[in-house]
């Protein structure tokens, strides 16, 4: 939350974005990956044992993948931005007369006067010129600097915690009532995750359930298709 907001019952959410989205992301894939697995597996082999180890394998090399991609996409927009912030810098000391004209102009595209604009744009480059382009021009705040470790720990934790819910649904469900189990657990955690999803964003809480319960139930419906085909053709 920015210092001294005007507001501080009704807060900004914006800055918790980049977790927010890196969880949900983590947690829908989570669920939605390895319960398809699991019923597309039980629907080709109802037994326990084969539908455990597809799940506790899918649950791993899931929760590794999210990770190892989180990492590596997060970093790659930090090497991006870094790039970006060095450039800058180097304008600044080669041409500072149109770095200064460049910011001028972007304060009056947002409707200062150019008087005003010139104003503005001459005291924010006093105290810290290269602060004032990074944030103005290239549109990059701290809030939103994601950090690649903290993104890749948080998706692949919460794609683990997710997944468990299929897994161990299947493992404590009858091996005759596997796939009906594992459906009705899942389309519930994913309501659930809709609804988490919404009230940490302080979005529309309805949209989001169905949204995210629709895309699981059609992800699974696929999955299962398919594993039946393959169990009746193998
Ligand atoms: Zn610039």
């Amino acid at each position: 939350m920015t210092a001294g907001s005007t507001h501080p019952d009704d807060p900004h959410y914006v800055n918790r974005s980049n977790w927010l989205r890196a969880a949900v992301l983590g947690a829908n894939d989570g669920i939605v990956s390895v319960s398809s697995l699991v019923v597309g597996v039980a629907a080709a082999d109802p037994a326990p044992r084969a539908v455990m180890i597809a799940g506790v394998a899918g649950l791993v090399a899931g929760a590794m993948s999210m990770a190892a991609g989180e990492y590596v996409s997060v970093s790659s927009q930090s090497d991006i931005e870094r790039a970006d912030i060095k450039r800058e810098e180097a304008a600044l000391e080669e041409t500072p007369e149109a770095e200064f004209e460049e910011l001028v102009a972007i304060y009056e595209a947002r409707g200062l006067s150019r008087a005003t604009a010139e104003t503005v744009a001459r005291e924010l480059t006093e105290k810290d010129a290269l602060a004032a382009h990074v944030r103005d021009e290239l549109g990059l705040s701290e809030a939103h600097q994601a950090n690649p470790l903290q993104a890749a720990l948080a998706s692949g934790a919460t794609f683990s915690l997710a997944a468990s819910v299929p897994v161990l649904a299947a493992w404590l469900s009858p091996a005759s009532a596997i796939i009906p189990t594992v459906l009705v657990v899942t389309v519930l955690a994913l309501a659930v995750l809709g609804a988490l999803g919404a009230k940490a964003g302080a979005a529309p809480l309805r949209p989001a359930v169905v949204r995210v319960v629709g895309w699981g139930v059609f992800a699974m419906a696929v999955t299962a298709a398919v594993g039946w085909l393959f169990g009746v053709t193998v």
